[in-house]
């Protein structure tokens, strides 16, 4: 189900990718691909890369164990995150699941 819904993605980003046409004005020209992709996907590359380095500098604890532990930045920016919570695996106890972000260090503060 998975590579079906991928390949229909792909598909249609590489019907769109095609023909780009940039209108600006009374003046259109045609741009490549690439053009197109590659700064799209290093914007998104850096993005990921930030908003990864700055959740995993938080403590998430695991929801079996009770464990703390810092994940990698690549662990966070390309997991599910819902309410504060992430689909980690615990290095402790190795069960995946929602890993919630401590918020003790927040605490420590004051
Ligand atoms: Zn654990």
């Amino acid at each position: 189900m998975k590579k079906r819904m991928l390949c229909c993605v792909l598909c249609s980003v590489s019907a769109m990718l095609a023909s780009c046409e940039v209108h600006w004005g009374e003046k259109s020209a045609d741009v490549p691909w690439w053009l197109i992709v590659i700064p799209t996907v290093a914007f998104l590359i850096v993005v990921l890369y930030f908003v990864g380095k700055h959740l995993s500098s938080k403590e998430h604890v695991c929801p079996r164990c009770e464990k703390s532990f810092y994940p990698k930045w690549w662990q966070v920016a390309f997991t599910v995150h819902k309410n504060g919570e992430g689909v980690l695996r615990c290095p402790h106890c190795k069960t995946k699941g929602f890993c919630r972000v401590s918020h003790k260090e927040d605490w420590d503060v004051w």
